[in-house]
């Protein structure tokens, strides 16, 4: 991205919601503009959550968030097909623990009808037995158009899908100061520093353009007040959670929540599985004074593993390997509790302007519903025309292609096809999660910033195991090393600040 240039549409924040926003509006011949502080898209809250595809009976009908949460939903599996992105409709029960928690759950089951979620009906204990073996509770709602969803895989192929179709990212670039329009219809100013990836400093990036998306999440209030759009603070509140060993993979056959309480700001520490079948517990809600402080407390761990067993007492809980936190974007604040409904408008007093803001869950599943409805505000600021040679599929990108099979997923014939066509399969890196050379190289690849561990470990798993990256690490960085050209001073974990090796004790040889 070049200083100075000319954009339709200037996107800020690479998530989940900028880059499925990006993404749609690719589908246009429009020129597109996504600025990410972070080195990588979805490193903020859109990679640390429960990657739950909810069903929608948490939400007030008429909401943004009963809207966006049921179509999002509608829309998810045929997204992951297009995109390859792992999805599975595993179902949920919100189970009562006890005989006075029926009314919520029955009051729960008529707002999610209202909302039109389906198949929703209330079982009893043998069929929440039959569902789940070993769950606690006296009776549950179960909702089966419940899924999961990996958080990062499906932000990185949107974020691919939006980049194949011509937007331009620029990473580690901060928005720092938006001007308004001098006159109607023409363009707003932004300002950016952009971080110098390979040394200490950093320069000023500016562009113009017609129309600005705020998607920066927690960052969303400063980006609004930057062009002085009136825009309620966010109150941060972190969610902690636990990961149990993969060993576990198999106990959870569906997900298990509790019935929410009134006034909290999450949904109850519940049990899910990832994707890969990883089980998580949490997350707890505690109103926090700075959104990017993403520590997990041993008190609240503590409280994670009594709240799991409580859920379902026949499960190990201290069988974990690693803890994470991750942040809501709150606009009720810790005095009135709950949730506020998504702001998602284009603004009457800066026209141009569309405002994101307080999109905490169910973020994550209505962003494919948020992002057309944001192309459509987009097309009464901007003529849209559509692009003829869309790519919809997941892109070739830098020239690689993307392989949908991982190798531990592969069957043995699988195996020693993958490794007779690449001999680089049948070289492993990561041990836990049986991640070869050949899928580090291809993800290194295909990433179209700048390379990191993490980015690297949200696109194969490496370091996600058991030893969390204590044999793998050393092995990833040679890789990056001899096969990426990035010398291993310059390796960082999530961008700069987070280098991993400080430098030499002795010179080479
Ligand atoms: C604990 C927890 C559990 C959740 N569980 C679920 C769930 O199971 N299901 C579900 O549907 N939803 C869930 N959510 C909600 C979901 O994760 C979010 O709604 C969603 O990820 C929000 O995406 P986003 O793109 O708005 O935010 P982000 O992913 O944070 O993206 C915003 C981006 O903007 C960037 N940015 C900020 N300021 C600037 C700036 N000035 N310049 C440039 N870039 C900037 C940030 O670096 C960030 O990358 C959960 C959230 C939390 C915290």
């Amino acid at each position: 991205m070049s200083s100075n240039a000319e954009y339709d549409i200037a996107v800020i924040g690479a998530g989940v919601i900028g880059c499925a926003v990006a993404a749609a509006l690719s589908r246009s011949t429009c020129r597109i503009a996504v600025f990410e502080k972070e080195a990588d898209v979805g490193f903020g809250i859109s990679s640390a959550n429960s990657g739950v595809v909810h069903s929608g009976i948490h939400y007030r009908p008429g909401t943004f968030r009963a809207r966006f949460n049921v179509t999002g939903n509608r829309m998810m599996e045929q997204l992951c097909r297009e995109l390859q992105v792992p999805f599975s409709p595993v179902g949920k029960l919100t189970v009562a623990l006890e005989d006075s928690q029926r009314k919520s759950l029955r009051a729960l089951l008529e707002q999610g009808e209202k909302n039109g979620v389906p198949g929703l009906r209330i079982v009893n204990q043998e069929e929440m037995e039959h569902l789940q073996p070993g769950v606690a509770g006296v009776v549950a709602l179960y909702s089966p158009s419940t899924g999961i969803v990996s958080p990062y895989e499906l932000t990185i192929a949107l974020a691919e899908r939006a980049c194949a179709n011509g937007a331009e990212f620029s990473f580690c670039t901060r928005v720092t100061g938006i001007e308004r329009p001098r006159t109607p219809g023409s363009h707003f100013h932004l300002t950016a520093r952009k971080g110098d990836w390979y040394g200490p400093g950093s320069r000023e990036v500016r562009i113009a353009a017609r129309v600005v998306i705020n998607a920066a999440g927690l960052g969303s209030y400063a980006a609004a007040r930057m062009v002085g759009v009136s825009s309620p603070p966010i109150y941060p509140c972190r969610g902690e959670y636990h990961i149990l060993d993969k060993r576990l993979k198999g106990s959870l056959g569906t997900l298990v929540y509790p019935v929410p309480e009134a006034h909290s700001g999450g949904l109850g520490i519940h049990l899910t599985s990832t994707a890969e079948g990883v089980i998580l517990i949490g997350p707890s809600n505690e109103y926090i004074s700075d959104g990017e402080y993403a520590a997990t407390t041993r008190t609240i761990l503590q409280a994670l593993r009594e709240e799991g067993h409580r859920l379902l007492p026949s499960l190990d809980t201290h069988d974990f390997i690693r803890c994470f936190a991750g942040t809501r974007p709150k606009l009720a604040p810790p005095e009135e509790g709950g949730f506020r409904d998504f702001i998602i408008e284009s603004s009457r007093e800066v026209p141009g302007f569309i405002n994101l803001t307080g999109i905490e869950s169910p973020g994550l599943t209505s962003a494919p519903a948020i992002a057309e409805y944001v192309r459509n505000l987009t097309g009464e600021l901007l003529p849209l025309h559509d692009k003829p040679e869309f790519i919809q599929e997941r892109p070739v990108i830098n020239g690689v292609p993307f392989s949908s099979l991982r190798f531990a997923d592969a069957s043995p014939e699988e195996k020693e096809e993958m490794a007779a066509r690449n001999p680089e399969y049948g070289s492993i890196v990561c041990r836990c999660e049986t991640v070869t050379l050949a899928e580090v190289k291809e993800a290194a690849g295909r990433i179209f910033g700048p390379v990191t561990l993490a980015g690297i470990k949200y696109r194969t798993r490496t370091m996600m195991g058991r030893c969390q990256g204590g044999f793998c690490l050393q092995r990833i960085s040679d890789i990056l090393h001899e096969h990426c050209s990035i010398p291993i001073e310059r390796q960082t974990l999530k961008g700069p600040g987070s280098e991993l090796f400080p430098g030499r004790l002795r010179e080479e040889q």
